[in-house]
């Protein structure tokens, strides 16, 4: 067998409702959407729910190869990107390629990719994420009273702008989720806002009202001594690595106790890259937790993972043009029998997309900075800024 053909296709779209956190705390619902597809010369395709714009100059390397050496080729692409480092739109380029390759395996054993990964049952306990800074407190509320209508008995509440708000909305959280078990599991996240002091403090005032099982990105990424500093100084733990891109990354920050639940997702350089992470994570037992995507598709490699947590689930509406075979049920994500990662694509909805983002181009969307007061001091959403809206 040997792959033909490597092609994409991207949108723009509006999600169901806005996501935010303290760096864009208004929120936006500007997506963009796409899909990788690598076909082969028997007729199978395989294929990612995600785009990158490099993707057409890493294809070159795969074309005439057998997809199944996943592994293999993921490794070539690494190689090919050595000098600039595998990062930003590289990066994304190899984990879209590398999903689209284990999609493709997983459907040339006409089975669903957790069973390829070797999970034994397919399914993996879930976290309810709103991104909620932007929503009001009755839209919060509605979001995790819905998750916990199906049994969802964890949460993570978006902070670090405002104090009171905070933790009024957390104990909002904590309401909902006590509907599934009086102790729900509850997770905060600051999104490197804070420096680790700050962290520090905010963390302290939070674990005398609420008993915090992470908090995430409490200091930047890659600052092991502060974010130590914070898993030392307080009673939960410490998560990050949603933002780094692979091993090369993680073991500066597991060697120096700097994490203490290990996260990865679609970006960790695709699949070949989480599982790589995750197994480096096992061997020091820390356990991982899974971050959220369109579709949960990734839930199939949670399901493999001997140390994984929970995953998160963001249910934004994402998935406007395609479906994947999953679902949640008794706070576990669910995955069907379909093949591979069992996506399937509403053809009318997806050209309709396509046509509406040609014919109607938007500008270019925003880069998604860093707040300004960031590490320093917290600045709240002024009234100015509500009027003017999201940007
Ligand atoms: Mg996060």
């Amino acid at each position: 067998m040997r792959i033909v053909n490597v092609s994409q296709r991207s949108y723009r779209y509006r999600s169901a409702r806005k996501i935010g956190d303290a760096n864009w705390p208004l929120g936006f619902d500007d997506m963009t959407g796409g899909f990788t597809f690598i076909e082969t010369d028997e007729g199978i395709t395989g294929v990612a729910p995600l785009g990158g714009s490099a993707v057409p100059s890493l294809a070159p390397l795969l074309i005439g190869l057998d997809p199944r050496g996943v592994v293999g080729l993921w490794q070539s692409m690494i190689a090919a990107v050595f000098k600039g480092g595998n990062e930003g739109e590289w990066k994304a380029a190899i984990s879209a390629l590398d999903i689209a390759l284990w999609d493709l395996k997983a459907k040339i054993n006409l089975e669903p990719l957790w069973k390829t990964l070797g999970a034994l049952d397919g399914r993996c306990k879930a976290y309810a994420s709103g991104i909620d800074m932007c929503l009001t407190d009755a839209e919060l509320r509605a979001f995790y009273r819905r998750m916990a209508g199906r049994g969802v008995d964890a949460g993570k509440l978006k902070v670090g702008l405002d104090m009171d708000a905070d933790l009024r909305r957390l104990a909002i959280v904590q309401e909902e989720l006590s509907l599934v078990q009086p102790r729900p599991s509850l997770m905060i996240d600051s999104n490197e806002y804070w420096s680790p002091k700050q962290a520090i403090r905010a963390i302290r005032q939070f674990e005398e009202r609420f008993d915090l099982t992470w908090v995430e990105e409490p200091a930047r990424r890659w600052d092991y001594r502060g974010l130590r500093k914070v898993s030392q100084s307080v009673r939960a733990a410490v998560a990050t690595g949603e933002n780094l891109n692979d091993a090369s990354d993680f073991s500066p920050l597991i060697l120096n106790e700097a994490v203490d639940v290990v996260e990865i997702g679609m970006g960790t350089t695709g699949i070949t890259g989480a599982l790589q992470v995750a197994h480096m994570a096992a061997g020091f037992e820390l356990p991982v937790a899974m971050m959220n995507c369109p579709g949960n598709v990734m839930a199939h490699v949670a399901a493999a993972l001997p140390n994984h947590m929970m995953m998160e689930v963001v249910e934004a509406g994402r998935e406007v043009c395609w479906h994947a075979d999953n679902h949640i049920e008794n706070g576990f994500i669910v995955l069907g029998d379909s093949p591979g990662l069992g996506i399937t694509i509403d053809e009318e909805k997806l050209a309709a997309l396509e046509r509406e983002t040609q014919e109607h181009p938007r500008s270019p969307s925003p880069p998604r900075s860093r707040r300004r007061g960031a590490g320093l001091y917290a600045v709240p959403v002024t009234e100015e800024e509500r009027q003017l809206g999201p940007r």
